[in-house]
């Protein structure tokens, strides 16, 4: 039998680690919390510990795995395995040799791949897109990031693919997080969201957003906060998740008429949340701009959940 991988899905929050077997099933998993302060080294440390835990709940010597994926932030090179600009990670806008200093720590080698990408190739392999070979995945969560699978390979461009956050949906509209004006992610990314839930509570709309984070003691608008607002009926909440699957269908639908896609993932947190109790306004929005109206792509809510990111990333191996 051949020898199990290892994935890692590093993210700003949290580092999701899994290993996994030739069939994509997890024979052991764990998770830490993403440091906050400190430097690269710091978070490859936590990486290699939450690393070796899930190989000793699989009961295999992570110098033994066939290798280890890890799906990154920032810009991830595959071919250097260097991790830059990952700037939602402590102290990490410059360059990184992530990928070397985890293959010395860990004793096997190590590959980097973008962290939506390598789950847009879960989800191909392995979950809710397994039928088509040619795929757009949608992670609708802090931000918004895309992943491209064109006639069954992964569509990197020349490493930068898949921004569909930053796809312009309004000319001079709101500001978006990278800094540019009228990105996707400007309407739907959840800390844009949470900016703006806040701009307009403190111009004296109504919402009970800030008062359940409190309750709920969370330091963020998490899509959690913003589910049970919404079941609440509060109107600000309702309008701003309207007005993101709105921009989403829009820059959907522009993405499927450029790429003819077979079907769309919708992912990410607040997508996993939302994706079924939106789908109808989504995929009526994205008709509304189809250009070839007769077969839309097929939209589901991606499947491998909170593993997913991990899953793809040792699928890195398996290219
Ligand atoms: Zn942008």
């Amino acid at each position: 039998m051949a020898t199990p991988r290892g994935g890692i899905d590093l993210g700003g929050t949290k580092i999701q680690t899994a290993i996994v077997d030739a069939g994509g099933k997890v024979l052991g998993e764990s998770r830490r919390p993403t440091p906050t302060r400190g430097g690269p080294q710091d978070v490859a440390n936590e990486m290699a510990a939450a690393l070796r835990e899930a190989a000793e709940q699989a009961g295999v010597e992570t110098g033994d795995l066939t290798g280890i994926g890890v799906g990154s932030p920032g810009d991830a090179d595959e071919k250097t395995g260097v991790v830059a600009n990952a700037r939602n990670l402590p102290g990490w806008e410059g360059s990184f040799p992530l990928a070397d200093v985890l293959a010395k720590d860990l004793g096997t080698e190590v590959r980097v791949g973008n962290d939506v990408q390598v789950a847009t190739e879960a989800e191909f392999h392995l979950g809710a897109a397994r039928e088509f070979s040619s795929l757009l995945g949608v992670f609708w969560g802090t931000g918004v990031g895309g992943g491209l699978i064109l006639n069954g390979k992964p569509w990197l461009g020349r490493g930068a693919a898949g921004e569909i956050g930053h796809m312009v949906v309004k000319r001079g509209g709101a500001k978006c997080p990278c800094g540019r004006k009228g990105c996707l992610e400007a309407y739907a990314g959840r800390a844009a969201l949470e900016v703006e839930a806040r701009r307009q509570h403190e111009e004296g709309h109504k919402t009970d957003l800030f008062k359940l984070m409190e309750k709920h003691e969370k330091d963020r608008l998490t899509s959690g906060v913003w589910e049970r607002a919404i079941d609440h009926g509060d109107r600000l909440a309702e309008k701003l998740i309207d007005r993101a699957v709105e921009m989403l269908g829009t820059g959907i639908a522009s993405a499927v008429n450029l790429l003819d896609v077979e079907a769309v993932i919708v992912g990410g947190g607040l997508g996993v949340r939302f994706g079924d109790r939106y789908m109808e306004p989504l995929t009526k929005e994205m008709h509304k701009h189809l250009f070839v109206d007769e077969r839309p792509p097929a939209v589901r809510v991606a499947s491998l959940g909170d593993l997913g990111g991990a899953i793809g990333a040792s699928l890195l191996f398996a290219r």
